[in-house]
């Protein structure tokens, strides 16, 4: 496929006016020559948002098994693109083969599993509540809800998933499976990627004979062209994964729009790690390398990547930061995916380093080229990082910061202070449980995602998963950006009172002709 460095606007693809785009190879540190990329304006976006908005209802009208199968041509095409589509996202991201490929399967995985979520409408909560017209005083209505989508969302691709969470990543994917057009905004750091998986949905919707609007792919930079997005008026729900400036000015300008809309962006996360006294007894070399190879991962380039350790003073601790000291030293460098993101790395490395109270404690192989992070571990007491509220900021790559406790107390009062996470983990023997207890009523309002020995990276796609929580990791910790239950951000409920059989929406009708899951007078049923 040939990258061309045109946005695709609907079925066309058109040349952006404003100044060019260069996309950038950071393992070089150099630009890639060709293609330009036109960068669009407020113009571009609101023909995007137009078209989105004049497709919405045909494409939510569609029969269930059409958006599915729509869903899953997608999934066929990114995974038809081969070599060719992580070669150019390798180029553009530094980002290891092995690890673009699992992206790309994960990719696609997730655009089948949407497909088969479509199909299986559990989502749309079909709930019938039936007339009583003998009731006293009063009869009751005939009463019948389903949820349908809220409107055309806008997508911001992440700079750290390429693939799985930018174009036809999971919130285009949650999006487009609730019966909602998308309009997205590439990532600058992943352009020719962002054109190649759009080119295929793009194709997608011609070939299955949608209105072109079900997708578009915008490109800017200065934020104006995401800020124009955000502000159209067709647009009823952003996806957004990235940095906690970015996310909070776009809830700003979506709440100040005459229709306010809800802002879904997953921000920053520090994602705790304790280490409770028995299982450091019992087993601190072994978690020490699982704890650093979680943290050196993609370069630390996670949203789940484990920035804090929390553990009581003991000689198991001792042996915890011997080992890792150890394992630290053998991590090289690694490439990180932008100059900006490695230049924020660096700052937040030394940031750390200069704090008062707070000491290097380890660190991995110094950097052999462009753009690399060296990996870093702090450490501090329970009383400096209680007192340093920029201790819990984010620093977006491999670098954590072990927080020693002089008892439980400390450590309760540790994981009392946190704001929200996305993760919260709990290394743990049997006879840690009285403390892991107390520590899970607390970590339970402050995350997500809650996990006994095991380490935050890698999230699965799944039923059950829960990427949110509560600020700042994200804007509404009712949400979660992986899994199916994603498909919730772009869905509202309507109840339909008293409607002829002629006029109700299939999925609520008498017979059940889409043979779906009700709920009928409070029984779930299938008839
Ligand atoms: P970013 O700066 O927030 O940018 C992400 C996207 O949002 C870009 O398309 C950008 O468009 C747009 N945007 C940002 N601010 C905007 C604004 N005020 N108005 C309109 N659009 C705006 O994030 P990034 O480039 O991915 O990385 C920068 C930092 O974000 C990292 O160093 C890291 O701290 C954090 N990050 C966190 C996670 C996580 O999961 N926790 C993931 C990725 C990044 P423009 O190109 O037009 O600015």
């Amino acid at each position: 496929m040939q990258i061309t460095g045109d946005m695709l606007i609907g079925g066309h693809a058109v040349r952006g006016s404003n100044p060019p785009l260069l996309a950038f190879n950071p393992s070089t540190g150099e630009d890639i020559a060709t293609p330009a990329f036109g960068a669009g304006n407020a113009d571009d976006v609101a023909l995007a948002c137009e078209l989105a908005a004049a497709a919405f209802d045909p494409y939510r009208k569609l029969p269930l098994a059409t958006r599915a199968a729509f869903l899953e041509r997608i999934a066929y095409g990114i995974a038809a693109l081969g070599d060719a589509l992580t070669e150019r996202a390798q180029m553009e991201t530094g980002l290891p083969k092995a690890r673009l490929e699992g992206e790309r399967g994960r990719t696609v995985a997730q655009l089948k599993l949407f497909a088969q979520e479509v199909r299986q409408g559990l989502w749309l909560t079909a709930t019938l509540d039936s007339a009583l017209p003998d009731r006293k005083p009063l009869p009751r209505s005939d009463l019948r809800l389903q949820k349908i989508a809220v409107g055309p969302v806008a997508v911001f691709g992440a700079s750290n998933f390429p693939l799985a969470f930018s174009v036809a990543g999971g919130d285009t994917a949650a999006a487009l499976a609730a019966g909602c057009p998308v309009v997205v905004k590439a990532h600058g750091a992943h352009l020719g990627t962002s054109e190649m998986v759009g080119r295929v949905i793009q194709q997608a919707v011609k070939a299955m004979g949608l209105p072109e609007g079900v997708f578009s792919l915008i490109v800017g930079a200065g934020h104006t062209v995401g800020e124009a997005l955000v502000a159209h008026p067709a647009i009823k729900a952003v996806g957004f994964t990235g940095s906690r400036a970015g996310g909070t000015a776009l809830m700003r300008i979506a709440a100040q729009r005459p229709e306010p809309i809800p802002v879904y962006a997953e921000m920053s996360s520090i994602n705790p790690v304790f280490l409770l006294p028995q299982a450091l007894a019992a087993r601190a070399a072994a978690i020490a390398q699982g704890f650093v190879d979680s943290l050196v991962l993609g370069a630390g380039q996670f949203c789940t990547n484990p920035g804090l350790a929390i553990a009581i003073d003991s000689p198991a601790l001792a042996q915890f930061v011997d080992t890792a000291t150890a394992t630290l030293a053998g991590k090289p460098a690694q490439t990180m995916l932008t100059a900006c993101i490695h230049a924020a790395y660096e700052e937040g490395a030394q940031r750390l380093a200069q704090t008062p109270g707070v000491n290097a404690l380890a660190h991995g192989q110094a950097e052999s080229g462009p753009n690399q992070a060296c990996a870093a571990l702090f450490v501090t007491d329970a009383p400096t990082f209680l007192a340093q509220p920029a201790l819990e900021d984010e620093v977006f790559g491999p670098a954590s910061t072990l927080v020693r406790c002089k008892d439980e107390a400390q450590l309760l009062a540790v994981a009392e202070h946190f704001a929200g996470q996305l993760t919260a983990t709990i290394q743990m023997d049997n006879d840690d449980l009285p403390v892991a207890q107390r520590l899970v009523t607390i970590l339970e309002r402050k995350a997500g995602r809650l996990l006994v020995n095991g380490f935050p990276t890698g999230v699965e796609v799944t039923h059950a998963m829960v990427h949110g929580g509560p600020f700042p990791a994200t804007s509404d910790s009712r949400a979660t950006s992986v899994g199916t239950s994603a498909i919730e951000r772009f869905l509202r409920p309507v109840c339909y009172q008293d409607f002829p059989a002629g006029l109700l929406p299939e999925a609520l009708a008498d017979g059940n002709p889409l043979e779906l899951w009700r709920r009928k007078n409070g029984e779930l049923v299938r008839g």
